[in-house]
């Protein structure tokens, strides 16, 4: 109260994909303070990231000119973002685009299209996605093109692609409110997804049970009527125990099973290996547990399931989701209100990069590259032909480049050098670029490395759509201006479009976002003024006044023949396992205050200074067989190599297991994990390596 704001302008949160609708408050043209707006997907809530993590804008160390390397300077992580002159130059527009451009473009007529690869990010509007794909599609002739989906649900996608025929949730999370049974896996929402816990909450006040699954404890623990605290990477074991039990106890539904799936039998028959009595020493949940859980979920009115990275960053990451698909449709508990499957896309955008086609395997609305009519389609409405051949994903475009077969990277808004597993493989690999061009808004890990940086503007200076985890469109706004040259993203991308030869004429990323519209089935009914009118439409919306459909596939799902499939999960065992030499089990994550590779909440005040430093998180009883005290360096190592950093006493863990939050460059944590591949979705074992934990 008695704050008065000189001007307000309505956009979203930039943070996770909970995508809450803010208003920032402006004061001298700068913003002073963010509240929340009544958004479909918040109601005015808003969590400490979106309320005080704004000040990274006005950071002293935004990029505010193109960089250019300094000739012989070399390429590391020894720059100081505070002060790059030691090995850049500041450059012109016109210099630096044209040093980026020729970069790639002499790459490209000397070693083909394939010597060039691209990078986008979910960290970008929607237009600034499609225009990055489209543009590697278009300017090099290939599907190299990615972004950290894969890091995130790639393996939940595979499996919901697989089994119902699309990525995107069923429900909006708000629906839980009318489940009488919420099933949380391997998701930490009240830290990473705060404002949709308060949802989970509000439901259990209400009378809803909630069921949490996760081998950390966790603050969403206290308003469980269960929680199951499993063996890390023991998803597919637990999970296929409860569909047992279910079977057993005939507590599925046969009528929804006949009249929507196929597969059951052959799940049933898979399922009976599987029985809890026999899972409990694999999972280390007793037998009675996981047939009480049966119980609960198999006889809910409305359930819904939620997960999170536990879930999907496994290299059984596909495993875990499709056991997820086939509880929920055994049951019966999709397609009507409050129930349904909801992976929690963490980035603001993951879900509408994705739908914009950032996906090498996929162009916009997921039409798969190898399917001939998608081709002609996008390649009609872009004048262009499409190459047939789905294309490398993050891991397999750092392995070319470790190879040589990829010599220059257009990297938009990324930061491989912290966020790919094996760090130090990533960074050596990029060190190793012939040509390398980065975009964003610090210098960030990956910045350094680069031969041109072009300074990007962040969210509150630009204008373009965004999708969050429900599926909701809504529209991003400028507030105040860039600092010093910094330009949008898709600004950058048309500009080395063009100087790459393609004959793009974008003004504004609304001519994007009709271009969008007019290839994406999707976003039928949605179009830019309807977005600046109403702030967000859900997608599908059924007509231009429907504001979209919260609850989908009640009748059929959008496979070929409207059915759905169960796909049995044999959950092979996590790539590599605890010894005498690594006996513990690292695991990796965000924390509340901050965001990914930290280079943006590591820059904003307030919540730089609730976790100013990196920290290993131990149960207190497994510090103390090491002799160590909370508050000491530990080094941790893996098969990949160490960092030191101090040690945390945390209950919420196993006796054997170690967190470490992945925002830290000085110990970072991706240094540590493992980037062996889940087959399907290609996604790195994030949440699972042998370590060993040691004083320093
Ligand atoms: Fe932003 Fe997510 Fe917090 Fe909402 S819950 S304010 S979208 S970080």
């Amino acid at each position: 109260g008695g704050r008065v704001a000189d001007a307000e302008v309505a956009s979203v949160c930039p943070y996770c994909g909970v995508g809450c609708q803010i208003s920032y408050k402006l004061r001298d043209g700068k913003i002073a303070w963010v509240e929340g707006r009544d958004g479909p997907a918040n109601e005015n809530r808003l969590c400490v990231k979106g309320r005080f993590g704004f000040d990274y804008v006005s950071s002293p160390e935004r990029l505010s000119v193109p960089l250019i390397r300094k000739e012989g300077a070399p390429r590391g992580l020894n720059v100081d973002p505070a002060n790059p002159w030691t090995h850049f130059r500041p450059a012109s527009w016109e210099e630096a685009l044209d040093a980026a451009a020729d970069g790639l473009a002499a790459l490209r007529d000397a070693h083909g299209g394939r010597a060039v690869a691209g990078f986008g990010s979910a960290k970008c509007s929607n237009e600034e996605a499609y225009l990055f794909q489209k543009l590697i599609r278009t300017g090099f002739g290939h599907n190299n093109v990615d972004h950290c989906t894969r890091l995130c649900h790639a393996s939940s996608v595979a499996a919901l692609m697989e089994g119902i025929g699309s990525g995107a949730v069923t429900a909006t999370f708000n629906e839980c409110l009318k489940s009488d049974v919420i099933v949380v896996i391997g998701a930490n929402p009240t830290e990473n997804h705060p404002v949709a816990a308060t949802y989970f909450k509000q439901s259990v006040k209400n009378g809803a049970k909630l069921i949490v699954m996760d081998p950390r404890g966790m603050g969403l623990k206290r308003f469980a009527t269960h929680m199951l605290q499993f063996r890390p990477g023991t998803d597919v074991a637990m999970l296929n125990a409860i569909m047992h039990a279910i079977v057993e106890e005939g507590l599925y539904d046969t009528q929804y099973l006949q009249a929507h799936t196929d597969g059951f039998e052959a799940l049933k028959a898979h399922l009976a290996d599987y029985a809890p009595e026999k899972m409990a020493e694999v999972c280390g949940i007793d037998a009675a547990t996981l047939r009480e859980v049966a119980r609960l979920y198999g006889t809910a009115e409305r359930a819904m399931i939620f997960w999170g990275m536990g879930v999907s960053q496994h290299t059984h990451g596909t495993d875990n989701a499709r056991c997820l698909i086939s509880l929920a449709l055994m049951c019966g508990q999709s397609g009507r209100p409050g129930t349904g499957l909801h992976p929690l896309r963490g980035q603001n955008n993951v879900q509408g990069a994705s739908d914009a086609g950032l996906i090498p395997m996929v162009l916009p609305d997921y039409a798969k590259v190898s399917l001939a009519e998608a081709r002609e389609k996008f390649g009609a409405l872009w004048g262009a032909e499409i190459d047939p051949q789905p294309g490398l994903t993050v891991v397999e475009i750092i392995d070319a480049i470790a190879r040589g077969d990829i010599r220059g990277m257009y990297v938009m808004g990324e930061n491989p050098a912290m966020s790919d597993p094996d760090a130090a493989h990533a960074r050596e690999a990029l060190a190793g670029l012939t040509h390398l061009v980065v975009q964003d808004i610090f210098l960030t890990e990956t910045a350094m490395m680069a031969d041109v940086v072009l300074p990007a503007t962040a969210w509150p200076e630009k204008d373009g759509t965004v999708t969050n985890t429900n599926r909701q469109v809504q529209m991003g706004r400028k507030a105040v201006a860039a600092p010093g040259g910094a330009k949008p993203d898709w600004w950058i991308t048309v500009e080395i479009a063009r100087r790459l030869g393609l004959d793009w004429d974008y003004t504004h990323p609304r001519e994007v976002f009709a271009e969008m519209a007019r290839g994406m089935a999707s976003l039928d009914n949605i179009t830019w003024e309807r977005l600046e009118r109403d702030g967000a439409v859900t997608y599908p919306s059924l007509s231009p006044e429907d504001p979209g459909q919260a609850v989908v596939f009640s009748d059929r799902f959008p496979t070929v023949d409207g059915r759905a499939r169960l796909v049995p999960a044999t959950g092979v065992s996590p790539a590599e396992s605890p010894d005498a030499e690594y006996p513990m089990v690292l695991t990796t994550g965000r924390q509340l205050e901050h965001w990914h590779t930290g280079a943006m909440t590591r820059r904003a005040g307030v919540l730089d200074a609730l976790e100013p430093a990196p920290t290993a998180s131990l149960h207190p009883f497994a510090l103390r067989r090491m002799g160590i005290a909370a508050g000491d360096m530990v080094r941790v190592t893996t098969r990949r190599g160490a960092i030191t950093l101090q040690a945390r006493a945390d209950e919420a863990l196993q006796h054997d297991m170690v967190f470490i939050p992945f925002a830290y460059v000085e110990a970072a944590a991706n240094i540590l994990t493992n980037p062996q591949l889940d087959p399907d979705g290609k996604i790195p074992e994030f949440k699972y390596a042998a370590a060993r934990v040691e004083k320093a």
